[in-house]
């Protein structure tokens, strides 16, 4: 084992990052100017909205092909319920039975380690041919929206004709994820005195009738597949009505979560489940539906040549496990999509089931595995060794 990137891993975990607060600037720092001694030109930048949330851009040659590697470097926080639960201190790095355990280790530190391992091995070289960036993103954890989405859309990266966004999928290359509709259901009825209820109109009885309906069309969406990231789903979350047993509730509202499959148009999912709760009969009450938020999926072909190689590379470490996979939870890859001239993958070490509790940990080997695939694939891309 290559004790200095176990000991460069160690040293991220140990500059904890925890989301919220999302105060990323010691970790930002850390990496910038590990990048800037190896010869990178770097460059930090925060939102102006959430000036704590720094992040780090790296670049090392020019021209083309232009390839990004890509990791956050916010973390989970240390849930109320998980912190007794750690065997060891979650932010020192300790490694046991060859995996190295801390908060973030796996996610997404160890893809971020692995990245820097590989810029420095490009770094080290005399004739790159092309670009390589490293992104070391802030507020993934809580959405992107002032991180990897925020980089993109004030042009601090450029267009790249292969993406590596670092996340958990056992080496594994991952070319798909679900994205997320959100939405409010309300129903209004008359509140009355319970003595006479028919007199009013039971907001909460029609909303009954609406969630029957959602469910359904749940059910019905499972008809519908893709190949890698599965079938959409829709599902009741929260429901809220009603103030006291003696009265007749005027209005109940539920929130609902419906995840899209690569391809699913956002407009006509919105459309979808305004006709399922408009299909419900809930005279003489009335029904609406609002509060839409989305983030979009993410879906690449993995049919350029860069893609291919890429894939090759992961083949020769893990033979016919390597891949194309869809990933489960979402990434700052939907962020990205703008920026891709050629494929994006999602590509690290470990299992994202490991990433949110209490022991989290990556496996050295694998880690190990992970920067070796990163290496062959640039050095086949960049300076041209076979
Ligand atoms: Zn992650």
């Amino acid at each position: 084992m290559d004790m200095d990137s176990v000991e460069l891993l160690r040293q991220l975990v140990q500059n904890p990052s925890p989301n919220p607060p999302g105060d990323t600037q010691a970790i930002a720092t850390f990496v910038a100017r590990q990048m800037q001694a190896i010869g990178c030109e770097v460059r930090t930048v925060a939102p102006p909205a959430k000036p704590v949330a720094l992040n780090t851009i790296a670049s090392l040659g020019e021209g083309e092909p232009t390839i990004m590697l890509h990791a956050h470097i916010d973390t989970v926080p240390i849930a109320k319920n998980e912190a007794g639960k750690w065997s060891v201190d979650p932010y020192a790095g300790v490694v046991q039975d060859g995996a190295l355990y801390g908060k973030g280790s796996v996610d997404d530190k160890a893809p971020l380690a692995s990245m820097m391992m590989a810029m420095r091995d490009a770094a080290g070289q005399d004739s790159l041919r092309g670009r390589l960036i490293l992104v070391a993103a802030a507020e993934e954890e809580v959405g992107g929206q002032l991180g990897s989405k925020w980089l993109a859309d004030e042009g601090y990266l450029p267009a790249c004709d292969f993406i590596i966004v670092g996340e958990q999928t056992a080496n594994r290359v991952a070319i798909s994820h679900k994205g997320v509709m959100r939405a409010t259901v309300h129903t209004r009825g008359k509140a009355v005195h319970a003595t006479n209820p028919d007199r009013g109109i039971n907001a909460i009885v029609a909303m009954a009738r609406v969630i029957e309906a959602l469910h359904g069309y749940h059910q019905r969406l499972a008809a519908r597949k893709h190949p890698l990231a599965g079938s959409p789903t829709c599902n009741v979350g929260v429901i809220e009505g009603g103030s006291t047993a003696n009265a007749v509730p005027d209005a109940c509202h539920v929130m609902l979560d419906r995840r899209m499959i690569p391809r699913e148009d956002p407009l006509q999912v919105q459309a979808e489940l305004s006709e399922v709760i408009h299909s419900v009969d809930v005279a003489p009450a009335t029904v609406s539906i609002d509060s839409f938020v989305h983030s979009p999926w993410f879906d690449s072909a993995l049919d350029s040549e860069t893609g291919r190689t890429f894939l090759s590379c992961v083949r020769h470490e893990l033979g016919g496990e390597a891949g194309p996979v869809g990933y489960l939870p979402g990434s700052d890859a939907k962020h990205l999509t703008g920026l891709a001239r050629g494929d994006m993958i999602i590509f690290g070490p470990g299992s994202y089931e490991v990433a949110h509790g209490a022991d989290e940990h990556v496996v050295l080997s694998e880690y190990q595995t992970t920067t070796r695939i990163l290496l062959k694939f640039l050095r086949r891309m960049l300076y041209h060794e076979q």
